[in-house]
């Protein structure tokens, strides 16, 4: 039986294994840590006494593709949920919101209204749902991405204004708001400091609602996102994929397809017919042997994440009656002030500068599920957090976030207790390199066919030209995210490698 090895059993990697073992492979997984997940973990805290669970890395899931929570298994037993109330969006100082709503036509007459929009909402959409379906059309018959294809599909219109062009054209392009503008915008530095200039960024916007777990949408598990990893866990072991937690790799020798590595102070050495990882990028250049590639990524992330708990429901000063929907709140008003905010950040300049926090409501969403906890809980997510320092001796920053949402909650003093995690806490936590949510940043130079590590155009998950040695992690396209779609593809891929070796 041809034998895989995948090293990290993060989404990506236990994403690959289900496809490969249901495809006859045998399949082993090597992991670093004790338990599986990646960053789909949970953490416990216990406040007052009581113990409540919390999603430590991820907390909404949007970007999965549904074929995959289908036939992975994972459908029968997650129960999942998605707002179908309009997001509310803030611009700083003003307590009522402007409603994102689903129907096209409505967002349309709400953006006129409230920030004198003029341009074509309509015709975005639009556009943006051609695009969605073509990267749906790559994901589910795993074909690697390429201009050539895109401009098959799309034209040479839309794929220069929606794939190889840059945000502030494509903005530009459609809006006559900034504000618009902001809020349509804001997901190209949802991995890092991408800058709205640079060719290729404009395909981040419509990338990061291509999942179909939800229509597009972002929502919630129930019990918390970390259930995803965990069932799949369940699931790949009930088909027979070996798991090696608490593993050390040594020593990956390509030359005889082996790779050592030592569990509970025993030496181990599997052999392997195809190696996959599906870790960051960097990892496995520290362990094939004779490895000579230069490697050269944007790698920085500026991600941060509170987690507040509150003792009582939340209660919002405006529209109390949709908790369970996404709020953002802006500290910025223009693109060029956004710009300004996440650069700055990029090269260091302080430790912070605000531009906006989403909003996940996980307590509401989790009571729409029937699952009522002790404590309401609300994640603040915020960019342009600089890289070097550690949570604990930010507290200033983690003020700044939650002073920048409390004046829109009726309730604040139920606020008992909350988390804060930086890019530099999610280096140390989830191994990230920089803290990059996505491994590697989103930049117009890692994005669409360029978000690959193969030298080989036919085969675009293997890593750096080794025959039998792949790369899915959520450096390689699509991008991170709780999705397994570069696992997905990338099992795909070996699969039909082998097929062509024995045809
Ligand atoms: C704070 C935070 C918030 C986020 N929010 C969201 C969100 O709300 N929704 C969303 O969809 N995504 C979100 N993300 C992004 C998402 O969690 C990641 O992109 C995704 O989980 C990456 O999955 P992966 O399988 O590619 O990699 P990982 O989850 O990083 O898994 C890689 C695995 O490889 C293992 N590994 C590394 N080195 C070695 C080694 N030498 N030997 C063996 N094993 C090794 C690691 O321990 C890990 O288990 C968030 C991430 C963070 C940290």
């Amino acid at each position: 039986m041809n034998k895989v090895i995948i090293v990290g059993a993060g989404i990506n990697g236990l994403v690959a294994a289900n496809y490969l073992v249901k495809s006859g492979f045998d399949v082993s997984i090597i992991e670093k840590k004790s338990q599986t997940g990646g960053a789909c973990i949970k953490d416990t805290v216990e406040i007052r006494n009581k113990k409540i669970d919390f999603a430590y890395g991820p907390t909404v899931l949007g970007m999965m593709p549904d074929f995959i929570f289908k036939e992975t298994g994972l459908s029968k037993i997650t129960q999942g949920y998605y707002p179908k109330t309009p997001k509310l969006v803030y611009f700083n100082g003003k307590e009522t919101s402007t409603k994102i709503y689903q129907d096209h036509l409505k967002l349309e007459e709400e953006l006129r209204d409230k920030w004198g929009e003029t341009g074509k909402v309509n015709a975005f959409r639009n556009d943006e749902n051609k695009v969605i379906k073509f990267i749906q059309e790559l994901y589910k018959n795993g074909t690697s991405p390429s201009t050539d294809i895109a401009n098959d599909c799309l034209g040479k219109e839309l794929t220069r204004l929606w794939i190889t062009g840059n945000a502030k054209d494509l903005l530009d392009h459609y809006f006559s708001s900034e504000k618009t503008k902001l809020y349509m915008g804001m997901t190209v530095i949802e991995s890092g400091p991408a800058s709205l200039y640079e060719p290729g960024t404009a395909f981040t916007i419509p990338l990061m609602d291509s999942g179909s777990v939800f229509d597009g949408y972002w929502g919630f598990v129930k019990t918390g996102i970390w259930k995803i990893t965990e069932n799949l866990t369940k699931i790949n072991k009930d088909l027979g994929v070996k798991f090696y937690l608490e593993s050390n790799i040594q020593e990956v020798d390509n030359d005889k397809n082996s790779i050592s590595f030592s569990k509970n102070s025993k030496d181990f050495k599997l052999n392997y017919d195809q190696l996959i990882f599906a870790t960051d990028p960097l990892t496995p250049s520290k362990f094939i042997k004779d490895f000579k590639n230069d490697i050269n990524l944007d790698l920085i992330g500026t991600s941060g994440k509170v987690t507040a708990f509150f003792k009582n429901p939340v209660r919002w000063k405006d529209s109390n009656n949709y908790s369970d929907s996404f709020r953002f709140i802006f500290s910025v008003d223009t693109l060029e002030s956004f710009e300004n905010a996440s650069q700055n950040a990029l090269n260091d300049l302080d430790d912070y500068f605000p531009g906006f926090i989403q909003i996940y409501p996980e307590g509401s969403a989790q009571r729409k599920m029937d699952n009522n906890e002790y404590f309401d809980k609300l994640i603040f997510f915020t960019k342009n957090i600089s890289y070097n320092k550690k949570a604990l001796s930010l507290d200033k920053v983690k003020d700044k976030i939650i002073s920048t949402v409390i004046p829109h909650i009726e309730n604040p003093e139920d606020l008992v207790f909350s988390k804060f995690l930086t890019p530099k806490d999610l280096n140390e936590t989830f191994l990230f390199p920089k803290g990059n949510i996505d491994h590697i940043t989103l930049s117009g130079k890692q994005n669409f066919e360029k978000r690959t590590f193969s030298s080989k155009k036919d085969n675009f998950y293997s890593y750096y030209g080794y025959e039998n040695i792949y790369y899915c992690g959520a450096g390689s396209f699509p991008c991170g995210s709780v999705a397994g779609t570069s696992g997905y593809m990338c099992s795909k891929q070996l699969i039909g490698n082998i097929k062509t070796h024995k045809d």
